[in-house]
């Protein structure tokens, strides 16, 4: 735990100093990569199955090679972690798992996420050979109604839960130290029912569960492309996926038990206190909120066709195409887009400003003290 606190104060201080003197001295924490794929599923928050230009142009996104000059240039620099997601379902791209093999092999740690549509044994096995740290499965609901009316596509939740067994089994069997991790995303649909998700987390027998709020606009990153239509955010807080004034009193409450059980159970809820407490506020005023966001001084994220954004919600400033990440994270685009992501209004609450605090360390010690009491 202390090495993990040192480390952790080390990045920290790092970035805040980088901030302060908008002077990047220091190298991204993390590269997030959103390859270029297609979908199986056709989610109520997402854009992109709604974009029949976009997925067709998909193809001429990153070619494996060019992905592969990408992955080089992040171990070379020493950048510890790469996320790898899909513009689409990551696992149905054919060089996801290539890709993951490769980063590891040089040293990097990797995490997926998907859909966990497509584990099947077959898939499974390729996931734990390819020497993946971390596998994050999106659930949205603890029922199947609920999972489903917001994926689009009926037995997506069946299949979701047998993948996670399926991992949970095999990563067993065959001591592999994979992590295996849920992400609910919260909306008024599915509410009720992150409670429920962390006792089934808990029974499923993964490592932790995250929680973050719908984000409407959170594919227009791409509209810096021009193929996704323009996203009206007014109308964004209209969707029926937006948690409704009448409902805020339940939020505080899911939020509040939330908070209860991570300070109990330490590790189950990834989601630092300071991000659960945030979305209660996400939800009341959006408009109004804003976040003292570090990310641009934190991590860099390459689109399907190279190109590269400060955040998912901002535009693009440059392509990994044209030049090398360690050029693009000095450049002038990227000081520029850092001074205004201080001041940005975006309602956001995307996680990038959190990493692990002082409020997870106090739940840990709070856990320590109570096992010593009640073993
Ligand atoms: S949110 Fe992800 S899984 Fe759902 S339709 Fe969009 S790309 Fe597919
Ligand atoms: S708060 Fe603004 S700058 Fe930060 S991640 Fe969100 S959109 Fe980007």
């Amino acid at each position: 735990m202390v090495g993990k606190m040192l480390s952790y104060a080390k990045d920290y201080a790092g970035i805040w100093v980088a901030s302060k003197t908008n002077f990047t001295f220091i190298r991204p924490r993390r590269v997030e990569l959103g390859i270029p794929t297609s979908c199986n599923l056709k989610c109520r928050m997402c854009s992109l199955w709604r974009s029949p230009s976009l997925l067709s142009d998909l193809k001429y996104g990153l070619k494996y090679s060019e992905v592969l000059g990408l992955i080089r240039e992040v171990a070379k620099w020493r950048i510890p972690d790469l996320v790898v997601t899909g513009i689409g379902e990551t696992l149905l791209s054919h060089y996801a798992l290539d890709i993951v093999r490769h980063a590891e092999t040089m040293g990097i740690r990797c995490s997926l996420v998907t859909n966990g549509t497509l584990i099947d044994q077959d898939m499974a096995m390729k996931i734990l050979s390819s020497r993946l740290s971390i596998l994050t499965i999106s659930l949205d609901g603890a029922t199947a109604q609920t999972h489903d009316q917001i994926r689009g596509v009926k037995g997506t939740y069946d299949k979701v839960i047998k993948g996670i067994q399926l991992m949970n089994q095999l990563r067993r069997k065959n001591k592999t130290n994979i992590l295996l991790t849920i992400c609910m995303t919260i909306s008024s649909f599915n509410l009720h029912e992150a409670v429920a998700l962390v006792d089934l987390a808990r029974d499923l027998g993964v490592d932790g569960i995250s929680f973050q709020p719908v984000h409407l606009q959170e594919l227009k990153r791409l509209s810096a492309t021009s193929y996704l239509m323009d996203h009206d955010e007014e109308k964004s807080n209209e969707s029926d996926l937006w948690i409704p004034r009448d409902k805020l009193m339940e939020l505080d409450s899911v939020i509040d038990r939330l908070v209860r059980i991570k300070i109990c159970e330490g590790s189950l809820i990834h989601t630092p206190i300071t991000m659960l407490e945030s979305i209660k506020y996400f939800f009341r005023n959006p408009k109004k909120f804003k976040m003292n966001c570090l990310t641009g001084y934190a991590a860099l994220r390459i689109g399907p066709f190279g190109e590269v954004f400060p955040c998912w919600l901002y535009e693009s400033i440059g392509s990994i195409r044209k030049s090398g990440i360690r050029e693009i994270w000095h450049s002038d685009a990227l000081t520029k887009a850092r001074k205004s992501m201080k001041q940005c209004q975006n309602k956001c609450l995307l996680g990038c400003h959190f990493t692990t605090g002082p409020d997870e360390l106090i739940a840990l010690i709070a856990k320590k003290i109570r096992s010593l009491h009640y073993p």
